[in-house]
């Protein structure tokens, strides 16, 4: 079998792009694969057509080869946009050799280790009362492990966040909804990485103990030590790595103890290839997989069949709960999607990644320039979105 084709889509699809690539073979068979660098998606498509060259020709079955090639075979190896541009191609690999064998992803990968894949919702209420309220009807859904997000006075300037600021009034809040909601269920947030260390320590010490089941991205990730400093300032388990692109970015971070679940991304790490080892080297450290899944079905779909083969797991991040009003699932697009229930997504029986892309809808999708929000404290500086 050989690649005859590799084909870079980035595609607006309801309020990002989503960074898809199709790799084609002479035998007919075909994968897709996507790409986890929201907001830099031409660079990303600049990449796959660098790679495009020489994988032309190439046994697509030879994955674990072509990921060392494409990493290595250059002198200036890895980075982010590398990284997701090899996830993608990684990632229809898989799709395209499980069609060839008539097996799910999961079965190249060792097999299903689990009956379901357990998902975590997140919540949306800006207020404590909303919060409250947005935890409730989670609960009464059956929904049992719940992320939150920052609280912040309201300034009527959408780019002005005083990091500060949010401190008070989101500990405040997810205070109450432990005295609303009791503790039956696990309860984390996703600060964004929008702390300094001093802040972050703060932040966690204004609650209670065991408020917390975990605190994603409290600070920025490019110094482990700031994290070391961090880990002895606090109890509340870390979750970290959703922007990180290699097994040695992860090092320091399982290594040192400095994070307690790993938020992989397999459409940014170097797709399941990368994904596998990551969560290999997590198991020695009792780390469980909370892998990070903010995309479109596709990498839903290899998300899923990672968390089917391993042992370590936790909770996939999806968004689709009945808090979030994500719309990266269309089923236009994408006509076969992993079937959700509830707080779990049900594993798929059928050949590759069990989903399917329309390439003609795809083609007349746009492509549209999309930054994130460009933060500033309220003297001016800039600060993290
Ligand atoms: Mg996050």
């Amino acid at each position: 079998m050989r690649i005859t084709d590799v084909k870079p889509y980035p595609v607006w699809v309801g309020h990002r792009n989503q960074m898809l690539v199709k790799i084609e073979t002479n035998e007919g068979l075909y994968g897709w694969g996507e790409a986890g660098l929201s907001g830099r998606e031409l660079a990303v498509t600049g990449a796959v057509k660098h790679f495009r060259e020489f994988l032309l020709g190439r046994d697509p079955r030879q994955i674990g080869r072509l990921w060392q090639e494409m990493y290595r075979s250059q002198y200036f190896e890895g980075g982010r946009v590398l990284t997701a541009a090899m996830s993608a191609i990684d990632i229809a690999l898989y799709d395209i050799l499980g069609k060839a064998l008539n097996v799910p992803v999961y079965q190249l990968l060792g097999g299903k280790q689990r009956d379901y894949v357990p998902c975590f919702a997140t919540t949306r209420g800006a207020t404590a009362e909303e919060l409250v309220e947005d935890v409730r009807l989670l609960l009464g859904e059956g929904w049992t492990a719940i992320r939150t997000g920052i609280m912040h006075p309201k300034t009527g300037d959408p780019q002005l966040f005083d990091p500060r600021a949010s401190i008070g009034p989101t500990a405040a809040a997810l205070s109450r909804v432990r005295e609303e909601l009791g503790h039956d269920f696990v309860l984390g947030i996703d600060y964004h990485h929008r702390l300094t260390v001093a802040e972050a320590a703060s932040f966690c010490q204004r609650m209670p103990s065991g408020t917390l089941d975990f605190i994603e991205e409290p600070i920025r990730d490019e110094t482990p030590e700031a994290y070391e400093a961090l880990r002895t300032m606090t109890d509340v388990p870390f979750a970290i790595g959703e922007e990180f692109a290699s097994k040695w970015q992860f090092l320091p971070y399982i290594e040192r103890g400095l994070t307690q679940f790993a938020r992989v991304d397999v459409c940014n790490v170097g797709g399941l290839t990368e994904a596998m080892k990551v969560a290999g080297w997590c198991e020695a450290h009792y780390i469980d997989l909370m892998p990070h899944n903010p995309l479109g079905p596709v990498c839903t779909a290899a998300t899923v069949h990672l968390a089917a083969a391993v042992a370590n797991f936790s909770w996939l991040e999806i968004r689709r709960s009945p808090t979030e009003r994500g719309r990266f699932y269309d089923s236009t697009l994408f006509p076969t999607q992993p079937e959700a229930q509830g707080d779990r997504i049900l594993l798929p029986s059928g050949p590759g990644l069990g989903v399917e892309v329309d390439e003609e809808a795809v083609r007349k999708q746009t492509f549209a320039f999309w930054e994130a929000p460009h933060y500033r404290r309220p003297d001016g500086s800039v600060t993290n979105w």
